[in-house]
């Protein structure tokens, strides 16, 4: 039999980034009884990373911006399938998430009367980027952890959540292993919020660190929750090329909010050929209408770089494809032009990671970028107001979840969306739990059971390393599943996911059970492995191009899939794909978005 601490909770919230501990806090501050659990070190999360900023109609630049404008690019940004009311909730509460955040000590960016300064990013259309130079998460995640730490919850770091327990339908706890230690826990509880972020880690090049495995996504899955819109995988268009150490590392849309400028080998300020007829009227017709804009002129149209991430992506690619690409197979994006005191004091971080990870100084020349596996619109389906899934008993927040954010998320609508809904994911999961009478039985053969598989690979004679396994995956998600898709390459994708699974199922790791990366690869390659064929299914379903979801086989809009969400879930062991009407959006809603297509 083997050992497992216990621990007792009312919440546990899995994931220590914005949504879990914006989560986290409001369930404690509810007065009951909250764990926090995170798979790295606290302060560790992706949402440390997130550079350009916080999304949020604050107006302190714009004043004629309004939470209405700000979900109305939403919606246009997501291709009208955001789920309506998580884009209203959003937009209408984020200005209050930002003051919240200054009152709890945050130190944004100043404009020069003492407002909240606010920069231009991709699909918005005012300057509406609360930011901390290009350091925004950090501030944020100080923030958070400062108020949370403070709150009375009890918090364990490196600790692997790996199965969700259930008693009967609804949710009773959470089972998993401390890296450190190697020795694992079994965590009672009321209520699970799951804070996890994507899934990036499936493929080669990404933004995303090693914690991104898609292990939220998977929980709920495998405890029955709906998943939503698991097609729409974002491909942020500029991540670093080269070197090749770092390829896939974010080049913050920060760049081009301020003034970075996409050319091909050409020299070409190629975007201009690339405005989808959508966006004809928001975006400037000439080079000179652009840099009147950058000027400040509110006459003028924004830039064609700052159209949304799917549409630069696509470009980009296209550019490549077509023969003008930069020397290592991206284009370049230049603001060397500019005065360099002012890109370093607006992008530190960016002159900072050129200058240590490439050797090259980004006031002085162009960088050179390519798209990179970024962030995952799709997720758990969840009910907009308290963030519940479709399981009794659990919730899902931030990337984890799915909904919000439609076809294609807009750059910083992710940070404010953590913050919106960390916070009603927090107060439903508390509320609920403070309406069960008794805690749920957790069935503790099942935990016995959960002990036993994940020892497994460290009790085979022999076997595969599971870093190689994790390397296939990843060059064939690439391949099959990327930026561009077809029928017969999603099939392949699907067939390939069936041989790496049973690779997967054979892998062998030594050593003991203390910090050891190849057990803890050998674990997460599970999760990779399901949510790749999540994304795989759903991709293969949906006949048309959309948002970050482009089928070369069906290069249009359908009509039809306007109007549905691919939801998959476990029934009999399987993934069952289903269409699912949209909710139906409130007619004054709809007139915010009168003359807008998708
Ligand atoms: C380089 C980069 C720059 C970005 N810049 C911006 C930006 O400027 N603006 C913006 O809006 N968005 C930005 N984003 C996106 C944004 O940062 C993320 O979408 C967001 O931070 C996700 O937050 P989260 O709380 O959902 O997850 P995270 O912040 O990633 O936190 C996930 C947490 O879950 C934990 N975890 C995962 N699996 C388990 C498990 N099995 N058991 C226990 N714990 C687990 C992790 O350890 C971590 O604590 C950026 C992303 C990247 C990668």
């Amino acid at each position: 039999m083997a050992s497992y601490e216990t621990r007792d909770y009312d919440v546990l919230v899995v994931g220590a980034g914005g949504a879990g501990l914006r989560a986290a806090i409001e369930a404690s501050a509810l007065g009951v009884k909250t764990g926090l659990v995170c798979k790295s070190l606290l302060g560790k999360a992706h949402t440390v990373m997130a550079e350009g900023g916080m999304a949020a109609a604050v107006a302190s630049v714009d004043p004629e911006d309004t939470w209405r404008v700000h979900f109305r690019d939403t919606m246009k940004g997501g291709k009208m399938l955001n789920h309506w009311r998580m884009a209203q909730l959003h937009a209408m509460e984020s200005p209050e998430r930002v003051r919240e955040l200054q009152e709890w000590g945050a130190i944004f960016d100043r404009t020069a009367v003492g407002g909240i300064s606010q920069r231009a990013f991709g699909g918005h259309t005012y300057k509406r980027l609360c930011h901390v130079g290009d350091r925004t998460g950090l501030e944020m995640i100080r923030t958070l952890q400062d108020r949370g730490v403070h709150a009375g919850m009890d918090v364990h770091m490196e600790c692997t959540i790996t199965h969700l327990l259930k008693d009967g339908e609804r949710i009773a706890g959470a089972f998993g292993y401390f890296r450190e230690s190697g020795l694992f826990v079994l965590f009672r509880a009321k209520a699970v919020v799951l804070a996890t972020g994507g899934v990036g880690k499936a493929f080669k090049v990404t933004s995303n660190s090693w914690e991104y495995t898609g292990d939220g996504h998977v929980l709920a899955y495998e405890a029955g929750a709906d998943m939503v819109d698991m097609e729409f995988m974002q491909f942020h268009p500029t991540g670093m090329v080269w070197p090749p150490s770092v390829r896939g590392t974010l080049v913050t849309e920060g760049v081009r909010g301020d003034g970075g400028v996409l050319k091909n080998s050409k020299g070409e300020r190629f975007m201009f050929s690339y405005i989808p007829e959508a966006f004809k009227n928001d975006v400037a017709a000439s080079e000179e209408e652009a840099s009147r804009w950058l000027a400040g002129d509110k006459q003028a149209r924004r830039p064609p770089e700052l159209l949304t991430r799917d549409v630069c992506a696509r470009a980009i690619v296209s550019e490549v494809r077509e023969g003008r690409g930069s020397p290592h197979g991206g284009v370049l994006l230049d603001i060397a032009y500019m005065d360099s005191e002012y890109v370093k004091r607006r992008l530190p971080s960016m002159h900072h990671q050129f200058m240590e990870l490439a050797g090259m100084d980004i006031t002085k020349e162009p960088m050179e970028v390519g798209p990179t596996a970024h962030y995952a619109m799709g997720g758990v389906r969840v009910d907009p107001e308290t963030q519940a899934a479709t399981v009794p008993g659990l919730f899902a927040a931030g990337e984890a979840a799915g909904g919000m954010h439609g076809a294609n998320r807009l750059g910083g609508n992710s940070l404010s969306d953590l913050v919106v809904f960390g916070r009603r994911a927090g107060q439903g999961a508390a509320e609920y739990a403070k309406s069960l009478r008794e805690k749920p039985r957790v069935n503790l053969a099942e935990a016995e059971a959960c002990a036993k598989e994940l020892l497994e690979s460290f009790n085979r004679s022999e076997g595969e390393n599971p870093f190689v396994v994790h390397e296939a995956l990843q060059d064939m998600m690439e391949k099959n599943a990327g930026i561009v898709r077809n029928e017969k390459d999603l099939r392949a994708a699907i067939d390939a996911l069936a041989g790496l699974r049973k690779r997967a199922s054979g892998v062998k790791v030594s050593g003991t059970r203390q910090y050891n990366p190849g057990w803890n690869e050998a674990i997460d390659l599970k999760n990779l492995l399901t949510v790749s064929e999540l994304l795989a299914r759903a991709a293969l379903e949906r006949k048309e191009s959309r948002g970050a979801h482009t089928r070369e086989d069906y290069p249009d809009y359908d009509k039809a899939f306007a109007k549905v969400n691919v939801v998959i879930r476990r029934r009999d062991g399987a993934m069952q794909v289903a269409q699912e009407p949209l909710p139906e959006m409130p007619d004054e809603l709809k007139k915010l978005l009168e003359g807008e297509s998708a």
